[in-house]
């Protein structure tokens, strides 16, 4: 009996650190059922009791046991009733049958229905308290599993996740290569669901052309080894079939256990792998690679791509003996249309002229932008100067037609410079270099035409690096002279300006007019000392004349747009007015009609506070460029200067100069000042001044002279001799 006192203890140590296990015993006999209860919590059991079977039905409904103690002989309502209530409603109780039946029957009946354990009546305490305790281990086993099965769940529904989540396709092939798991993101990439593919072999959705260096991929993995291998590979996607989207494939041999590598030997394994979209990845790096080849305005070949076909051509023609030609292209008044209409017409105008010129090659001639209005044309397979010759008049003639651009009719020509090899270089760059030198021939000596490369036009090239190095000494050592040349008002017949204009005396070329050096001066920005220096010059002459009493006229100066659209020019020109005390109102600024429109929002800030300070402004060359005067007429200006071109086409008094008489008119309603420039004959002037033109210039009046022979005119106070009308 000690014994057995040790082991109830045990087993009371056991129950008491069971809490919360609901019990009910259930019996018909109620000195029975107080018993069992006292037994029970003399255990440390907590207990509840229902006497009979209907009186059990009602605890378990109302309230839920882990255990259940159940008489199965009982009258009305019996166990195996209470057992089949529980059932029917899936109670989970466990259930331990007791019984005083001996048949063998009832008690297995009971046991298939669903009961955990029995006891036999008549029974010792402790083999009550083995067997509930037995049960109780059961239900706490029961409900750690269903923790840990929850617990699984969770986990599996987090590992879903993350695999139908990740940004790249996820997959596993067996070990044919079909698909034995693929991850959802396959349905939004290749627009394919993963019923279809399941079991399909992945060469299905490989694109057609990569099938092949997929096969070669797959058949080389080595099994033994656990390193991940790539390939960039197309796969085909259903709806799109057009669009290609590439992937970098990565797989790793894992067999079936999940281990990363199969035993040696073995040979059923499955590759894991990731399917990463590098569509982008690729656009990228072909446009990168393009763009370090290509112009992108005009997606012609650019420099480097030039030289390497050139680079390529000469070596073919050094080996197989043949010729080539390489051409060098520029357009002519490029420089106008992309001041005058804006940059956008500009890079519209080298598409269409890229377009035509693209017509008169063949296949094989690589036409390239060499930057920006210049093209070089290489031309491998021409045999003679005359082909050669040939191939340019046409590029001539195809750019001689206007181009239509929206409202605008634009003309450019073209000067080509022409070296052939071998002959006209002995390297590719001297090659390009001398049909550049060509070109500027072609340049200086009219535009629109072509030349070959000669030797002697290397001179010429080194004489005009010596005319910057010259400028800038020209600066320092006041080589250049301001002449003047009067400005006559029509109404007086007397002069009421002068307009200041650049020479250079130059120490050993002797005297130049600014044709011949203002475009380099400008190409090198040099313009702007230049201008700046006139200014000055230019003001203290007028200061001179002005304190000697002379008549006050007014003074114009012709500006650069480079120097114009410095920020400070404003502040500059004012400072410099108040230098030499000019008033305001007796300075005219001349720009060219193109200086306005090429900056338009800053040089219209800039001329509104000009005039705000009582300057006047003078549109030179007006007619040449490409605005209109209703255009002009928003920006503040004062002075409109007829360009001499139109004024020397007036051949007689009757002519009817259309040009001459559509600005007169206008500019009549504008209510601006009229120049003619280039006045040179009576009958041009009596036409003017027929037309109502203020202020007539030119060599009928008097040339541009010196200072001190513009003294000397004042001083004589000619007055021209105007007929009255
Ligand atoms: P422009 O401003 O249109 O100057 C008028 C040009 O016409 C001057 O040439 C002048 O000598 C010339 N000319 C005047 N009357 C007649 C005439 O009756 N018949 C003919 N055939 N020509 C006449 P120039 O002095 O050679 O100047 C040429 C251009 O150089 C000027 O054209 C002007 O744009 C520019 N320029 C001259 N001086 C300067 C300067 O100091 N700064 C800047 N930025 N440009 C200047
Ligand atoms: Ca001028
Ligand atoms: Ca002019």
């Amino acid at each position: 009996m000690g014994e057995t006192m040790a082991e109830m203890r045990n087993t009371r140590q056991m129950g008491e650190t069971i809490d919360g296990v609901h019990i009910l015993i259930v019996d018909d006999e109620l000195h029975m059922l107080k018993s069992l209860k006292a037994v029970m919590q003399h255990y440390g059991f907590e207990v509840d009791t229902a006497l009979g079977g209907q009186a059990a039905i009602e605890k378990l409904t109302a309230s839920h046991y882990h255990i259940l103690l159940l008489d199965l002989k009982m009258p009305g309502v019996d166990g195996h009733a209470v057992m089949e209530y529980m059932r029917e409603r899936q109670m989970d109780t466990l259930t331990i049958v007791v019984s005083g039946e001996t048949s063998y029957r009832e008690m297995s009946r009971a046991l298939r229905n669903g009961g955990y354990d029995y006891l036999k009546k008549p029974y010792a305490p402790e083999e009550l308290i083995a067997t509930v305790n037995n049960a109780i281990r059961k239900c706490r086993l029961e409900s750690s599993n269903k923790l840990m099965q929850h617990k699984l769940q969770q986990s599996e529904q987090l590992h879903r996740f993350i695999v139908n989540n990740s940004p790249d396709i996820i997959f596993m092939l067996d070990e044919e290569g079909r698909f034995s798991f693929i991850n959802s993101k396959v349905e939004r990439l290749l627009s394919v669901s993963i019923e279809e593919l399941s079991g399909q072999h992945i060469s299905n959705i490989i694109d057609n052309e990569d099938v092949e260096r997929a096969n070669f991929f797959f058949k080389h993995i080595d099994f033994q080894s656990d390193m991940a291998r790539s390939i960039e590979l197309a796969l085909k996607n259903r709806t799109n079939l057009k669009s290609k989207r590439y992937f970098e494939l990565s797989v790793w041999p894992v067999n079936e256990e999940g281990n990363d590598v199969p035993p040696a030997g073995t040979k059923r394994f499955r590759l894991y792998g990731t399917a990463r979209d590098v569509t982008e990845r690729r656009e990228a790096e072909a446009f990168i690679n393009f763009q370090a080849y290509h112009d992108l305005l005009t997606r012609l070949p650019n420099r480097a791509l030039f030289k390497d076909r050139l680079n390529m051509a000469v070596e073919q023609a050094k080996r197989n003996k043949t010729r080539l030609a390489i051409m060098f292209l520029d357009l002519d008044r490029f420089k106008i249309v992309n001041d005058s209409l804006g940059h956008s017409v500009g890079d519209r105008l080298l598409q269409a002229v890229s377009l035509r010129l693209t017509r008169c090659l063949r296949r094989g001639d690589t036409l390239s932008r060499f930057g920006g209005d210049e093209f070089t044309l290489l031309l491998p397979e021409v045999t003679d100067e005359r082909a050669t010759e040939g191939i340019a008049q046409k590029i001539i003639k195809a750019l001689k037609q206007p181009f239509r651009l929206g409202e605008h009719e634009i003309y450019v020509g073209v000067s080509i410079g022409i070296v052939m090899y071998p002959g006209g270089g002995a390297d590719i760059d001297s090659l390009i270099q001398n049909a550049d030198i060509a070109m500027y021939q072609v340049k200086d000596s009219g535009k629109d035409s072509y030349a070959f490369y000669q030797p002697e036009m290397n001179a010429a090239t080194a004489n005009r690096l010596h005319f910057e190095r010259d400028i800038r000494r020209a600066l320092e050592n006041d080589e250049f002279i301001v002449h003047y040349q009067p400005q006559i008002d029509a109404s007086t017949g007397k002069v009421s300006g002068v307009e200041a204009l650049i020479r250079w005396q130059h120490p050993t070329r002797g005297f130049i007019m600014p044709a011949d050096f203002i475009p380099i001066a400008e190409e090198t920005r040099l313009i702007m000392d230049i201008d700046q220096w006139i200014l000055r010059h230019a003001c203290r002459d007028l200061k001179s004349w002005y304190e000697a009493g002379l008549p006050k006229v007014q003074l114009a100066v012709n500006f650069s747009p480079l120097l114009v659209e410095q920020s400070d020019f404003v502040e500059m020109l004012i400072a410099t007015l108040d230098e030499f005390d000019i008033p305001r109102d007796k300075f005219e600024l001349e720009i060219t009609e193109n200086v306005i429109l090429s900056d338009l929002e800053h040089i219209v800030e800039k001329l509104v506070r000009l005039n705000n300070e009582g300057i006047t402004i003078a549109i030179d060359d007006f007619g040449t460029g490409y605005s209109s005067l209703s255009y002009l007429q928003k920006f503040p200006i004062n002075t409109l200067k007829i360009d001499q071109s139109f004024v020397q086409n007036i051949k007689t008094e009757f002519d009817e100069v259309c040009i001459v008489n559509a600005i007169v008119s206008m500019a009549h309603g504008l209510k601006l000042n009229i120049v003619a420039e280039g006045v040179e004959t009576e009958c041009q002037l009596n036409y003017l001044r027929g037309l109502g033109c203020h202020q007539f210039q030119g060599y009928l009046f008097g040339r541009a002279v010196p200072a001190a022979e513009m003294e000397r005119n004042f001083r004589s106070n000619k007055v021209v001799s105007l007929e009255p009308m």
